[in-house]
């Protein structure tokens, strides 16, 4: 196969519009609900509710912003410690720090690439009196939810519950968004389905649901003028930004069809390599497959270093890296992307604690060396990486794709 540039870029995951969105956004602009109320936001609530099947749901300008709320609700004061999913996107802990909290991050587990339950319970016998675990599901893959919640439940732990990769994935049956007291979506442009920005807060407590509605819009007590007794913010959800996501929803199932299509083919297409895809519970859990990842084999890992701003490798025959995969498919005009580094390698988070499933707190590090692995986290870090995973990718597209990989092991 010859193998050129592709003349439109390859996304790693890029926003797939339908056209309908127009209809939504037209419609609150000629009836002038151009604000923070309208029936794009009650109706993408309603829909939400009866997708997710979640009692209320609070329509929220960012995920992040539904984190935050989140961890107001569970009560986290300065101080406390939580436990969190180490390896995810930094929003997923970041608003535990807006209130003051400590995260304490939790590792990952192999199986799904989520919070280890067994390091989860090491953690409440270091920290008996932690009350709040913020657990995320990494690239749509629904994490070990009965063992962490029966972890939590055992130490009285509130879930709060971040699903901002994984709307529409199940476990047992039952979607993602419901396992949290608390949960959040993201409807950032790069997720299963967009608003080009947005989120929500997901919860079954009707008194929760009423607070962060409240918080959201600047706190107002009722009276006849501004009169307020809590600390307020503007997280509501556009109007604008509510017509896309309606418009989105009816797509959510096609989105999935199409980002499975990619794992599957992808699994296919790599099964002579020294590789394996980001993994999920076949028998209990239907992820939404937002994005496909790679994991190389130990043996066929050449050497790769990283600093806190660059990665060098040595190329090696029939041996390849994340960063050697990820140069390959820039010069070819795709977009990959490297794991989540863990939060426990982030600069910002170096003086929190970094639970095993040993037990032992540990900190890592950003060479790769043969051979030594000292924690999940890391290891899937320095061996993984996001392939492209855009809805939008023909099957030729993504055999080319297919072919630069195989490339790179040769
Ligand atoms: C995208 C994302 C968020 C944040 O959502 P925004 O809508 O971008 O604020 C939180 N957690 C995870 C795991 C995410 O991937």
């Amino acid at each position: 196969m010859e193998l050129k540039p592709f003349e439109k870029k390859v996304w790693l995951s890029s926003p797939t519009m339908h056209g309908v969105e127009l209809k939504y956004i037209t419609q609150a602009y000629e009836t002038n609900w151009m604000s923070t109320v309208g029936e794009n936001i009650n109706e993408v609530e309603n829909v939400t509710c009866k997708k997710v099947g979640c009692r209320y749901a609070v329509a929220l300008s960012a995920g992040t912003a539904s984190l935050h709320l989140a961890v107001k609700l569970a009560g986290v004061k300065p101080g406390d410690r939580v436990f969190c999913t180490d390896m995810t996107f930094a929003a997923t802990v970041n608003p535990v720090r807006y209130e003051g909290g400590v995260p304490v991050f939790i590792d990952t587990e192999y199986d799904t690439w989520n919070m280890d339950p067994v390091a989860l319970e090491k953690a409440f016998e270091i920290y008996p009196d932690v009350k709040v675990v913020v657990a995320a599901h990494l690239y749509g893959t629904p994490g070990k939810i009965d063992e962490i919640r029966s972890v939590c439940s055992k130490h009285n732990a509130v879930i709060i519950e971040d699903a901002a990769e994984s709307l529409g994935a199940s476990y047992k049956g039952v979607q993602t968004g419901t396992f949290g007291k608390y949960s959040a979506i993201s409807f950032n442009g790069n997720k299963i389905i967009t608003g080009s920005s947005g989120g929500m807060l997901l919860t079954d407590d009707r008194e929760a649901a009423e607070k962060a509605r409240k918080w959201s819009t600047q706190s107002r007590e009722s009276a006849p003028w501004y009169q307020h007794e809590e600390t307020g913010y503007n997280y509501r959800m556009s109007n604008v930004i509510a017509g896309v996501v309606r418009g989105q929803y009816s797509y959510l199932e096609e989105h999935i069809r199409q980002k499975k299509a990619i794992y599957m083919r992808y699994k296919e297409g790599f099964k002579d390599l020294p590789v394996s895809m980001n993994p999920y519970d076949i028998e209990n859990s239907e992820p939404n497959f937002w994005l496909s990842c790679l994991l190389i084999d130990k043996e066929a890992m050449c050497s790769q270093v990283r600093s806190d701003s660059e990665a060098l490798y040595i190329s090696e025959a029939s041996k390849s890296c994340p960063t050697q995969i990820l140069e390959e498919l820039l010069k070819f005009n795709a977009e990959g992307r490297p794991i989540w580094k863990p939060m426990h390698m982030q600069p910002v988070y170096r003086m929190n604690g970094f639970i095993t499933r040993d037990g032992n707190a540990r900190a890592g590090t950003n060479a790769y060396i043969p051979g030594e692995t000292r924690d999940a986290g890391m290891d899937i870090f320095n061996r993984g990486l996001c392939l492209p995973s855009d809805n939008k990718m023909t099957p030729d597209e993504q055999d080319m794709i297919i072919e630069i990989v195989h490339r790179c092991f040769e």
